[in-house]
């Protein structure tokens, strides 16, 4: 197992697009362990392959207080939206930043689970926008993408001048 680096925005790569998991071997198995393991370590709900620069259709989300309950989405894809919900959002790849964001309330998905089990589900509330948030990832598209070109703009404003601090440090 290992920690894998979290690019953070503005970094390209989270532009991306994923590709789909043709076979679930060894290899995307390790991929989903490293990603739990970095998820739990960076103390967030999900996480997306495209996030740490495997541009695959993987995400990895737990939910649970415990961090007991590891959900495994192999190829997730969304075949129905309904109802509308704003949530407050937060992201690994935009630290210190949260902003509230529209999307579905309830949601019908499919994804294979590691074991090549297609899985076909419903679901609302915190898990439906984050399997949301989390598949927009495998799209090259952050949650900053739905706010105002204002507030996107002080944003990037904001990163900017970290930027800058964090070169004056020698
Ligand atoms: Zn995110």
């Amino acid at each position: 197992m290992a920690i894998l680096e979290v690019l953070h925005f503005p970094d390209p790569r989270l532009r991306n697009k994923a590709d789909p998991v043709e076979k679930i071997d060894a290899d995307i198995k390790q991929i989903a362990e490293n990603m739990l393991e970095t998820m739990y370590a960076e103390s967030g709900i999900g996480l997306a392959a495209t996030q740490v620069n495997i541009p695959k259709r993987i995400v990895v989300i737990d939910l649970s207080e415990e961090k007991n309950e590891p959900l495994i989405l192999i190829n997730p894809e969304i075949t129905k939206r309904e109802g509308t919900e704003t949530m407050r959002e937060g992201c690994l790849s935009v630290p210190d930043y949260y902003d509230t964001v529209e999307r579905a309330e309830s949601i019908e998905f499919n994804y294979e689970t590691l074991s090549n089990e297609l899985i076909k589900t419903n679901t609302d509330g915190l898990l439906a926008v984050c399997v949301q948030h989390e598949i927009d990832h495998l799209d090259g598209k952050l949650f900053i993408d739905y706010l105002s070109p204002l507030k996107r703009q002080r944003l990037k404003k904001k990163i900017d001048k970290q930027e800058k601090l964090q070169q004056n440090v020698l």
